[in-house]
Parts: C-alpha cells; structure tokens; sequence
C-alpha cells in the first residue's frame, strides 16, 4: 500500500492536467469575497526536485512540465498555472515542481482554509517540511503564515474516510480534490463512494477527481460509475498523449472528473486542451476530449431537471 511515491510522476503529463484545471477551479473560486475551505484527500508531499531523487528515475516531467517550460505562447489560462510554477523557480531553471496543496497554497486567500491528508508516514513528513519550509521563507519576507494557525491543517488519516468530517463547510464553499494513487482497485470504489456520501452531507461543492485511464476495467469503468454520483451537472475532461503502449505499460491518458464545475470551464479547456495535445503529443493519437452532463440517476430531487 505504502509502495506509491508520487515524486516518480511529478511534473509529468497527468500532472499538468490536473493542476491546470485545478488552477482554474480555485481562480473561480476566488471570484467571490466569502471564504471556502479547498480539502487535499491525498495531498502527496507538496513540492518535488526535478534535478534529484526520485524525479530523475525516468524523468517523467519531460511528458508534461518539460516541454511547457519556456514557452512564450501559453494560452491565457494556463500562463496562469505556468506562472505558479515560474515562482517556484526564482533562478529561471526548471528545478521544483509544486504538488497540489502548494499549487492551491499559492493561490488561496488569507480567509481560505487548507485541509490536507496524506497517509504515507515518509510523505507525510515531507509534506509537513515542505510546509515549515515555506512558513519560515514567507515569515522572512513579512508575509502571512501558512501553517501557524488554523489555515491549513495537515492529517496523517484516510482521505477518504476523513472527507465527511469536513462536510459541509463552515462557508458553505469548498473545492475538494480526490487524487488517489489507484495502485489498489479499491481506490476506484472509495472514489464512487466518497463522493456519494460527500455529496449528501454538501450537495452545492465543487469535487474534482484526478483518475488515470489504462486498460484494467476499473479504470474504464470508473468515468461512468461518476456520471451517476447526484450533483447539478459533471465535466470529464481527458488527455492523451499518444496511443496505448503495445505492451500495456506507462501512463499515457488520464482525466479529471469535476462535479459541480464553473460554467467557464469548458470555454477555457477548449482553448487549452489544443494547446497541450500539440506540445505534448507523441504521435497521431494524441487528444483530448471535453464532456459534460447531468447525473444519469435524477434520483435527488434537489437537482430534478
Ligand atoms: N495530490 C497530489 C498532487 O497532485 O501533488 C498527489 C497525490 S498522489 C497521486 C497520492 C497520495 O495519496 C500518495 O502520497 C499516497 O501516499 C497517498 N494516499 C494513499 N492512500 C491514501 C488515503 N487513503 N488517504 C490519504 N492519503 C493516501
């Protein structure tokens, strides 16, 4: 269970998708004065070195954060998610990536709440450093703490369990990210059922799920299963840099599944999602595709058409 270290795949293709789009859900967010609570189910360990460590063992930034760094003509939208990135790297060299819960640190307000779980006891460590890290660099510059005080809380608990805890709101607004290693099927169905229950407590939040796409049959089966979780309206969106393997090994598709998404999410992924298949794409099956939808159920009469 503990054999997943999300620093082998920081910065790579999934990885841009999801903190792009994740970008794009807080900034919408950020539109309104009242303050929301951003809960990290699996929040790794926030911040990876692309020159040592784990990183260099394949590389895997050079499928997604490689090949976007530098570039001049980023769409609008995700010069945005870039520059969070660019801040990471004062020197103008490409050398950390941020993991989530920084990407949402960032760019959350002083009134926003950070709610962080990470189960792994060497991850979670890190993650709680990189934080200290951070905390003492901003108190240097005389800018606001990060972990001192109740704005972000770091949990050695299950994600998953722990998400109801949370729900609803004080705010009565939140944004929750659900990013599971999927190394065990059973992360397909905690995902489907989380969200089931999350979504009675708080009907009105805004969830995103990160899910890779392979062959396995959970993995497949995994988009529709969510089409049927109770919500106003869901998103999929999804990349593919290039077709299957013919050996069935790698990662070369993943989605995100966003329930209760902005309405101007799909305006923007139309304008960036081009952008990444070109950069990005290794050969002519490279894509992405955009859905959107209502729940196939209807059976919360909150949400009746
Ligand atoms: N969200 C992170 C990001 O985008 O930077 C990456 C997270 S990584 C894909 C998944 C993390 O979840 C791993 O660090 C793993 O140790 C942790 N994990 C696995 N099962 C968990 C659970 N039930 N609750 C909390 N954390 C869990």
């Amino acid at each position: 269970m503990f054999s997943y270290r999300h620093g082998f795949h920081a910065g790579n293709h999934a990885d841009v998708l999801k903190h792009f789009v994740l970008v794009q859900l807080i900034q919408y967010l950020n539109q309104k004065d009242t303050a929301y609570t951003y809960v990290d189910t699996h929040a790794g360990a926030g911040l990876y070195a692309l020159d040592s460590g784990y990183a260099t063992k394949n590389a895997e930034f050079e499928t997604g954060i490689g090949p976007l760094w530098g570039k001049t003509d980023l769409p609008p939208a995700l010069a945005e998610y870039m520059n969070l990135i660019k801040e990471m790297n004062p020197s103008g060299k490409l050398r950390y990536y941020p993991g989530s819960p920084f990407c949402a640190e960032k760019i959350l307000r002083e009134q926003d709440r950070l709610r962080l779980f990470e189960l792994h006891p060497s991850e979670i460590k890190v993650l709680s450093e990189n934080f200290r890290k951070l905390d003492a660099h901003q108190a240097e510059q005389g800018k606001r703490p990060t972990v001192r005080g109740k704005r972000i809380i770091i949990s050695d608990t299950d994600g998953f369990d722990s998400l109801k805890s949370l729900l609803p709101p004080p705010s009565r607004r939140a944004l929750v990210l659900i990013d599971p290693p999927y190394e065990v099927k059973d992360d397909y169905r905690r995902v489907k059922s989380a969200l089931d229950e999350a979504v009675k407590r708080f009907p009105s939040g805004t969830y995103a799920v990160w899910y890779p796409i392979l062959q396995r049959m959970e993995s497949r089966e995994l988009p529709e299963k969510l089409k049927r979780v109770e919500c106003k309206e869901w998103l999929n969106v999804s990349l593919s840099i290039s077709g299957p393997a013919p050996d069935g090994f790698g990662l070369h598709s993943s989605g995100m599944f966003i329930l209760n998404p902005p309405w101007t999410l799909v305006a923007t992924l139309k304008e960036v999602m081009p952008y990444l298949v070109a950069v990005l794409g290794k050969d002519k099956q490279a894509k992405f595709e955009i859905q959107t939808g209502t729940p196939l159920t209807g059976q919360n009469p909150r949400f009746k058409k």
